[in-house]
């Protein structure tokens, strides 16, 4: 490991001294921007580095300068590396590769083939891949007959070699290199020097190695050059680690002694500049903006350019790497911002760290799916059954037991829905429907429907929509209603003999126009302590609960994260024993303007009778459930066990009206029959009836064109089967 830190180093350097010379390169500006961006990474102002860089790659682009762009590459790959974004620095290198080919420019590819070298070789440890790219590094640098470059394309083969155990292989490139060795050239004796005592080190020569780990320690105390300090101190561990294999206590401690100073006072550095360049992050993220831009621009330009396909990749890789930055600024997880290469390594296992948690997200909403699916299916088989037992024994209405059995079973449907809700618009993995409605008629159908609750507690409800509302707009209806029926159904809840107010504006604010909801209720009121938490998840007032208010404590936070799905807000003001008034302001999108008609909706009034309906569920008591639905409502039926059975039904005889068709089944389940049944030629509507999460099967149905017309999510009412099936017949 300390090894391995050994050569990173000269890269940067010899690459700054070569610059200049190897391409002979005139431009003032271009080369002082070049040497502050350069010097900005050294000293770790990785910020710095970055606006210099950017700054080049612009003007290179500007004046078609390849090598000068492949170049700017070079150093924003090398900051990326710095920031431990090792997959971004890769891009980086490529592009600046794609560049150095245009410019015919061997001295610049040669250097970025290095540094992807060094990437896989150090950072990824991939030894195999290192030696990949530090080979075509040699082949580039032996047709340049540089000695100096070449030189370092040999240590870098062979620490590789020796790293893979092939000592021969390793010996042999140190050898090359001792050849071009000048004794002035003190970044490449430490490298060599090093490298040979590592050779003799690992063939137990202790004598020739301990003489070539002393040559190389021997003059750092005159090489007092800030950016050989890291690469001495690794070398420094490394002659610790040395004596104490081979138990030469005192001058193992002697060297870590050495070791550990140097890293007190690179630490205590590192830390300074760290906290200076904690306010950077901001300009940072400007920076790479600004790369962005100029990227763009130059695509346009440059239609000709092959290269910008790969272009268009960095891009778009600089995109999502602005986003998960922005995450993780605003998240506070990461503070990605690593100045030293410890610290960047760290940053490369929280890069890890968050995937993996991405992935456990992943799988936490697909196992509350899951569980909500299989919780889902026998309740439907309780809640059903209960309505049975109603039906046909009116008396036990009065009866505590029975009416604690209902209540406990649709607490325990509400709270699988709302967990479920919640963790789907965490993981934002809801997708806005945005349709043209009538409002006026929709909050009267939602009122209608909150009549009910509305008389158990003896309160009234009041509507009232301004004027310059106008008759349609354009919302996603289901999450409005949801917003909606949450604010009022609170209001009613915590209301007695009491007023619920339920008021819609239209508001202009800073020139934009929002739809002011206000739900305002004359009931408890919340105390002033719980009026900011009661958006967070599971938060219930306390006193509420000596009542017989029932809630998941997940409403509002639903609620608020809908709203601010919308681009909305939402605040809340009480009074104790006076009421609540809840206030959200959507923006306003008015409604398309070829609307002349209202949409086409069910007529809920018209009463189904006497239908054929086909009915394809294996489960015994949701089949029994469904079939006294089904009967109570004067129609006639037909079970089949699954897809299969159904199929065969039909092949004989459709005489069916409707085919309800559960989804998971044996033998056959109902997406496969309802595509086989389609095959047939049969248009019969077909509506699924699952206990999965509706959105994912109606994805599904648009997706893939499965057959299925419709899906009802069980436990359903009979009013829902009505209005489904009156909507195809
Ligand atoms: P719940 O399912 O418990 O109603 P919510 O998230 O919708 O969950 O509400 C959280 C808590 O906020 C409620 O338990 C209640 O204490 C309080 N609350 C919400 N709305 C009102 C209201 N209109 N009046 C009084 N208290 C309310």
């Amino acid at each position: 490991m300390f090894k391995k830190e050994v050569v990173i180093f000269w890269i940067l350097f010899s690459f700054q001294l070569s610059f200049g010379q190897g391409i002979g390169y005139k431009d003032k500006y271009a080369r002082g921007l070049y040497d502050k961006a350069l010097k900005g990474l050294n000293d770790l102002k990785c910020s710095e580095s970055l606006s210099y860089s950017q700054q080049l790659l612009e003007y290179a682009l500007k004046k078609n300068k390849y090598d000068m762009a492949a170049a700017s590459y070079n150093i924003i790959g090398l900051n990326f590396e710095e920031f431990g974004d090792l997959k971004k620095s890769i891009q980086y290198y490529n592009s600046g590769v794609t560049y150095a080919k245009l410019a015919k420019n061997d001295t610049i590819a040669n250097y970025l083939y290095n540094n992807i070298g060094n990437l896989y070789y150090f950072r990824l440890k991939d030894s195999k891949k290192g030696l990949y790219y530090y080979q075509k590094s040699y082949e580039l640098s032996k047709r340049l007959d540089t000695d100096r470059d070449i030189a370092f394309a040999e240590i870098n083969l062979a620490d590789v070699y020796l790293e893979l155990n092939e000592l021969s292989k390793g010996k042999y490139y140190l050898q090359l290199v001792e050849k071009k060795m000048k004794n002035n050239d003190y970044e490449m004796g430490m490298s060599y020097y090093s490298l040979m005592a590592y050779y003799y080190e690992m063939r137990n020569d202790f004598l020739n190695a301990e003489k070539n780990y002393l040559k190389c320690v021997s003059d750092f105390k005159y090489q007092n050059i800030e950016y050989h300090k890291s690469h001495q101190m690794d070398i420094y561990a490394m002659v610790y680690r040395f004596y104490k294999k081979y138990n030469k206590t005192e001058k193992a401690l002697y060297y870590l002694e050495k070791h550990d100073q140097l890293q007190d006072e690179l630490f205590s550095k590192e830390r300074n500049i760290e906290i200076k360049m904690a306010g950077g992050d901001i300009e940072a993220l400007e920076y790479k903006y600004k790369v962005q831009q100029i990227e763009t621009e130059k695509k346009i330009q440059q239609q000709k350019m092959k290269a910008a396909n790969r272009f268009n990749k960095v891009v778009l890789w600089f995109l999502g790497f602005v986003i998960i930055f922005l995450i993780f600024i605003f998240k506070g997880f990461v503070n990605y911002r690593t100045l030293s290469k410890k610290l960047s390594d760290y940053n490369f296992q929280l890069q890890v760290a968050r995937e993996k948690s991405e992935e456990a997200t992943r799988l936490k909403t697909q196992f509350l799916s899951n569980v909500s699916h299989e919780l889902r299916t026998p309740l439907y088989g309780v809640i059903g059954m209960a309505e049975i037992l109603e039906s046909e024994h009116k008396e036990i209405k009065d009866s505590p037991y029975f009416n604690a059995l209902k209540f406990s079973s649709h607490y325990l449907l509400t709270l699988i829905n709302d967990v479920l809700n919640v963790y789907k618009i965490e993981d934002n993995d809801i997708e806005f429907n945005y349709e043209n409605i009538n409002i006026r008629e929709e909050i009267g159908h939602i009122k209608e429907s909150m009549n009910v609750i509305a008389k158990s507690n003896k309160n009234e409800i009041i509507v009232s929509i301004a004027d310059d509302v106008p008759r349609f707009i354009k919302t996603d209806l289901t999450r409005f209603s949801q917003i909606l029926i949450n604010l009022v159904s609170n209001a009613l809840k915590f209301t007695k003999k009491g007023k619920v107010t339920l008021s819609l504006f239209l508001e202009i604010r800073d020139n934009n126009a929002f739809l002011k909801l206000e739900v305002v209720d004359t009931g408890i009121g919340i105390p002033e302590e719980y009026l900011d938490k009661i958006f967070e998840k599971f938060v219930q007032v306390d006193v509420n609960l000596q009542e017989q208010y029932k809630g998941t404590g997940l409403g509002l936070s639903i609620v608020k994260r809908l709203v601010e799905l919308f681009g909305g807000r939402i605040t809340v003001e009480s009074k104790i024993r006076e009421g609540s008034k809840f206030t959200v302001w959507f923006p306003y999108l008015k409604a398309d303007e070829i609307l002349l008609s209202e949409p086409q909706k069910s007529n809920s009034n018209t009463k189904l009778k006497n239908l054929n309906i086909l009915v394809v569920e294996d489960n015994k008591i949701n089949q029994m459930v469904t079939q006294k639905l089904l009967e109570k409502n004067g129609h006639n039926f037909q079970m089949a066990e699954n897809g299969l059975e159904a199929l065969l039904l039909l092949e004989d005889n459709n005489y069916y009206d409707v085919i309800l068709m559960d989804i998971n089944m044996p033998v056959m389940n109902g997406i496969e029959a309802s595509i086989k049944i389609r095959n047939l030629g049969i248009k019969t509507p077909i509506i699924a009836l699952t206990a999965s999460d509706k959105e994912n099967i109606l994805k599904e149905i648009l997706e893939k064109k499965n057959g299925l017309t419709d899906v009802l999510v069980k436990p359903f009412e009979y009013a829902d089967l009505e209005n489904v099936i009156s909507r195809y017949i």
